[in-house]
């Protein structure tokens, strides 16, 4: 008898998640089960901005997807998915097309420009393994272009974080770490070193509770970082940024951090979404959709207390992943009392470089050293329960100190 056949796109938190549930499940003995991915590695999106700023390599922040799933048991095609056509059930990747059984869709997150000119054209984004690589290079090769001009251009040592958001601020949490070694490398004066956190909202690090975020700008403030609240951009253009009053910012380093929206092939596929994320049913399938499930920065799951969409995270797509999975399992098992999805927040820790970090877990606040020191904690127990101990030990960080 032909076994279904399970094809996951995406071999990100959610899809590699899923695919090492089924895996330990013993799924693939009930089913073709397929991943797809563009590159031959997975990536710790939670981690770019490590490597954008250069304190982390990159390397650390990505394994090989062999390493991890066992490829005589779920096999894994390297490719980009170009769309899915839900009524054919088919997949159309740039090298060919697969069909499916049951799908699942865990290719994450773009970067939202709320159609703001330019920002495509001229900001850099954290977003994978190649988009990091540009940004550190770029950064680092601003620092050795300045002192070869003979006419200083203020703009190369000007750098501008737009979003003081989640990743916004733990990347210029990373940036104001690595500038002073920078400044040494390349022989240049701190003081002429600008970093621009702009923010539209009217407070950095917006949702979270507001002695941590006092206790972030404080700090990011103290390494010389200028918050710009209140101050949506208007434009980015090759020189830099103007803001809504008008104001020009100089600067060849834009890089763009402030939110993001579901990956496009969603809305290409003609699924119906709120900023290429669709709201999912309670067992995570897409609506009308019974083969389909969406997971990740793609779905959309509505917190009922207070009537708004969770903020898309990596804690989420695990938790999805794992109630997919299972869901995945009793389908294969001809059963169809599949399982609700409750996200379970356990808290958000955001890293400030160095040893420093804020956050909340559970209802306890913390700061500097015991922040950063969970915040690690959370980054190992994840590659804990993706490959675990021999990944944990290969790829953890043990710098707690
Ligand atoms: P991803 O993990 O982004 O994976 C998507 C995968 O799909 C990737 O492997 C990608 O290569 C692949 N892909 C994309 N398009 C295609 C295509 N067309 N064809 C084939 N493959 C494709 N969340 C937290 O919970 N805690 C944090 O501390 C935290 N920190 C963050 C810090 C930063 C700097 C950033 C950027 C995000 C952070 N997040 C955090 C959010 C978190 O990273 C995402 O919510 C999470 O990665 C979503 O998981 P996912 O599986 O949906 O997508």
């Amino acid at each position: 008898m032909r076994k279904p056949k399970i094809v996951i796109l995406g071999a990100g938190y959610g899809g590699m998640m899923t695919a090492t549930k089924l895996q330990k499940t013993s799924a693939y003995q009930d089913a073709e089960i397929t991943l797809v991915n563009k590159h031959n590695y997975h990536y710790q999106t939670t981690w770019l901005h490590e490597p954008a700023a250069g304190t982390l390599h990159h390397d650390r922040t990505r394994m090989r997807i062999d390493s991890v799933i066992d490829t005589n048991k779920i096999k894994f095609i390297k490719d980009g998915v170009a769309e899915i056509k839900p009524d054919e059930k088919k997949v159309i990747l740039e090298g060919g097309e697969l069909d499916y059984d049951y799908l699942v869709i865990g290719l994450g997150s773009e970067p939202e420009t709320f159609g703001i000119p330019g920002v495509q054209e001229h900001a850099f984004s954290i977003r994978s393994v190649n988009s990091v690589r540009l940004i550190r290079e770029h950064i680092e090769y601003m620092f050795a272009s300045y002192n070869n001009e003979e006419v200083k251009n203020e703009g190369y040592l000007t750098f501008i974080v737009a979003g003081a958001g989640f990743t916004g601020i733990e990347f210029v949490g990373e940036l104001s770490e690595r500038v002073p070694e920078l400044c040494k490398e390349y022989d240049i004066d701190r003081d002429k070193v600008k970093i621009y956190s702009v923010e539209a909202a009217p407070t950095a690090l917006p949702g979270f509770d507001e002695e941590l975020v006092n206790y972030a700008v404080n700090l990011l403030e103290s390494r010389g970082v200028e918050f710009l609240i209140s101050t949506p951009i208007k434009e980015v253009t090759k020189d830099g940024v103007i803001l809504a009053d008008g104001e020009e910012i100089k600067s060849s380093t834009v890089v763009w951090t402030t939110g993001v929206r579901g990956n496009s092939v969603i809305e290409k596929s003609g699924f119906e979404a709120m900023r290429g994320r669709v709201k999912v049913d309670k067992d995570l399938r897409a609506p009308g959709y019974e083969d389909i499930f969406i997971i990740g920065d793609c779905a959309l799951v509505i917190n009922d207390e207070i009537n708004r969409p969770y903020p898309p995270t990596a804690q989420i797509a695990m938790q999805q992943a794992k109630t997919c999975a299972n869901n995945l399992k009793q389908l294969l098992a001809g059963k169809d009392n599949l399982e609700t999805f409750t996200p379970d927040i356990k808290g958000t820790v955001a890293s400030l470089g160095g040893k420093e970090a804020v956050g909340l877990v559970g209802s306890k606040k913390l700061y500097g050293q015991s922040a950063s020191m969970m915040k690690k904690v959370i980054d190992n127990r994840y590659l804990f329960l993706l490959g675990g101990m021999p990944l944990l030990l290969k790829k953890g960080k043990f710098n707690m100190f």
